[in-house]
């Protein structure tokens, strides 16, 4: 293991330093975060010693402690599995993460580790990416909550316009204006006229519906 070293001021040269952690109100955004903050000390005089990666080790644990805060406390990540419509077993199951752990979240017992916060933020900015996740893990569900899943999904994420049905109303729209184009410009032949029919009688049937 190599010696830390750093100018120390009291010394006035360079020593050897130790690593330490102390408990400690910070302020980052107007606010003050309790946090571990991280510094050297001079093992000749116990000064501390100004080290600059242990500051930026400080200031991504402030910013951390920031972010939970207000992105992902309890209320946040709640609302995050709301947004998806579904329950917390559900939700535990397809992140991959203990039905306990996530119900502790949520009521804040406790905070999330950086790389669950880093799947809260995707699963935020980017809430598609439910889907991939979902992938994964969906063995973890019963075949009811992967119904109950996959139809949560269609909701959120297939257009009005995508859905089977209408995909089809809606192609039947396309031939039926292509029907009119045609029309317009020439008579048509019994078969061309026949599969029309086809589409016709189809959309007749399954009106296209008004998106709401
Ligand atoms: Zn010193």
């Amino acid at each position: 293991m190599t010696n830390r070293i750093r100018y120390c001021d009291e010394c006035q040269c360079d020593r050897e330093v130790r690593v330490v952690e102390r408990e400690n109100t910070l302020m980052y955004g107007n606010e003050n975060f309790n946090i571990m903050e991280i510094f050297a000390q001079c093992t000749h005089c116990n000064a501390e010693v100004t080290d600059e990666e242990l500051d930026t080790f400080t200031l991504t644990r402030l910013r951390q402690a920031y972010e939970l805060k207000h992105s992902f406390d309890a209320q946040g990540i709640k609302n995050l599995r709301l947004h998806f419509g579904l329950t917390m077993n559900v939700f535990a199951k397809i992140l991959n993460i203990g039905y306990s752990t996530l119900k502790r979240y949520e009521s804040s017992g406790s905070s999330p580790d950086v790389t669950q916060i880093g799947i809260f933020k995707l699963l935020k900015a980017e809430p598609t990416s439910i889907l991939k996740f979902y992938e994964v893990n969906k063995f973890n569900l019963t075949i009811d909550e992967q119904r109950v899943a996959e139809s949560k999904f269609q909701q959120l994420f297939a257009s009005p316009d995508n859905s089977p049905q209408n995909r089809e109303a809606n192609s039947a729209q396309l031939v039926l204006d292509d029907l009119e184009f045609i029309s317009s410009t020439r008579p048509l032949d019994e078969e061309t006229y026949t599969s029309f029919k086809k589409v016709i009688d189809y959309y007749r049937t399954n009106p296209v519906r008004e998106p709401s």
